[in-house]
């Protein structure tokens, strides 16, 4: 089914809006709904990608509540925390990491205008010692109520939709695409507008097709590609 004039706008205009300098690092979230709450909040305040930090031999799963938005943002899956965290460091993140102690600082306290990376630890333990000795600060959402925290994916909501509201007062929330990293803006829009042949393109390892003006592929691709997306 080719893709219509209007779905393609649509892309456009959500990864237009897309933040490549704003993420989220999960230490060992591992509950379906929580990882797939995460993951709509992410592509609903524009975080391009996400990344995760599983346990070994445990693949991070997700449910209806992630209503597609995995499609839209895609959850890198990490081994080792301080490996992860020492390359988004090198990447020029700031690493702001949630720590329930009198130690951390309000979260409202922050400037997430600059490349910023939230890290939410797991439902019973929270981060790891080893993570919270890496991060460049320790944030809290600070609590009033009888229960000590709040459930991981509430808070991850609470922090991206700050650092987004901090973003469009500092009018830095781009509108063009501006957010994408150099040189994959094209390559991302192919394969929302066309996931199955962009799988098919890798397969094959050959580039994408070039897309005309409404989207339509200007290529002429053998049969058996189907055009669905
Ligand atoms: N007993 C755990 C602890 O002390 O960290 C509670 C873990 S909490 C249910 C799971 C995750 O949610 C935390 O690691 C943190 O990332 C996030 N979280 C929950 N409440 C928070 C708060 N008030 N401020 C910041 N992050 C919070």
């Amino acid at each position: 089914m080719p893709l219509l004039p209007r779905r393609f706008e649509r892309l456009k205009a959500v990864l237009n809006r897309r933040m490549g300098d704003l993420s989220v690092l999960l230490e060992q979230v591992d509950k379906p709904h929580n990882l797939s709450a995460i993951l709509r909040s992410c592509d609903a305040v524009g975080v391009l990608e996400a990344h995760v930090v599983s346990l070994p031999g445990r693949l991070p799963t997700l449910n209806c509540t992630a209503k597609g938005s995995e499609k839209w943002v895609p959850l890198h899956r990490h081994s080792s925390t301080p490996a992860v965290m020492r390359q988004l460091k090198d990447q020029g993140f700031r690493l702001f990491g949630t720590h329930l102690s009198v130690d951390a600082v309000d979260y409202r306290h922050c400037d997430y205008t600059g490349p910023s990376v939230f890290l939410l630890g797991a439902e019973k333990w929270g981060l790891s010692d080893e993570a919270i000795g890496l991060v460049d600060q320790a944030i809290v959402i600070p609590m009033v109520g009888m229960v000590q925290s709040l459930n991981v994916s509430v808070a991850t909501a609470a922090l991206l939709f700050e650092a987004l509201r901090q973003r469009e007062a500092a009018g830095l929330v781009p509108t063009q695409g501006e957010g994408i990293p150099a040189g994959r803006y094209d390559s991302l829009l192919f394969e929302w507008a066309y996931p199955q042949v962009a799988a098919w393109c890798q397969r094959e390892g050959r580039p994408y097709p070039a897309l005309d003006g409404e989207g339509a592929i200007s290529e002429v691709l053998p049969r058996t590609v189907k055009l669905r997306y």
